[in-house]
């Protein structure tokens, strides 16, 4: 299942704080549709544009420049400091359309009871239990590694930061083994998984 870029860029709110607008990329046939798609989730709808996904692509690729450090950074403690722009959260909605409106690691129908999240598949930031892995920084502006989750898949003491490489299987973490896919061979970390939404660059 590939990526599939998103061509509208709507401004919405969430109906209990119509004040609070945020951005929304969706991909649809037309504007009345990618609107109408919007307000049967009960956002408020404020505006409709054609979006070209190349300027995405250009914001991620400077996000990722801006991340090059995490190569020389010796400790946690220094990558920590380190904040990520969040380019991905406008593609939330695209997301949860590409799964069916599903959490992608444990296939609920949850954006009717909670806003849920885009998971970096790959870590960014870090790898739990491996703490001589720097994250997959390089990967922070790939969308083929985000996946729509629920809370419950990402937070607490569920996915995070752990991802099964070689080096860092964990025994709690409730990625599915239905997306494991096979090994990664190019990669320095030894990971053994590619996203269900495309081979990544490693
Ligand atoms: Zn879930």
């Amino acid at each position: 299942m590939p990526f599939v870029e998103p061509n509208y860029r709507c401004r919405v709110a969430e109906p209990d704080s119509p004040e609070r607008k945020s951005s929304c990329l969706v991909q649809a046939q037309s504007e009345a549709e990618a609107r109408s798609a919007l307000e049967r989730r009960h956002y408020i709808v404020y505006n409709v544009k054609k979006y070209d996904f190349a300027a995405w692509r250009r914001a991620g690729a400077k996000a990722t420049a801006a991340a090059q450090k995490y190569r020389d950074f010796k400790n946690a403690a220094d990558r920590k400091a380190h904040t990520f722009p969040a380019l991905w959260a406008p593609l939330k909605e695209a997301l949860l359309d590409l799964f069916h409106r599903k959490c992608a690691y444990c296939d609920a129908e949850f954006d009717h009871v909670a806003y849920g999240d885009v998971d970096h598949f790959r870590p960014k930031g870090g790898v739990s239990d491996d703490p001589n892995h720097p994250g997959y920084w390089w990967l922070a502006y790939d969308p083929s590694n985000y996946l729509p989750s629920c809370a419950l898949c990402n937070q607490g003491d569920a996915k995070k930061n752990r991802f099964r490489s070689l080096r860092s299987l964990n025994a709690r973490t409730v990625v599915s083994s239905a997306i494991v896919a096979p090994t990664c061979r190019t990669c320095p970390f030894d990971c053994t998984t590619n996203s269900p939404l495309g081979r990544l660059a490693t």
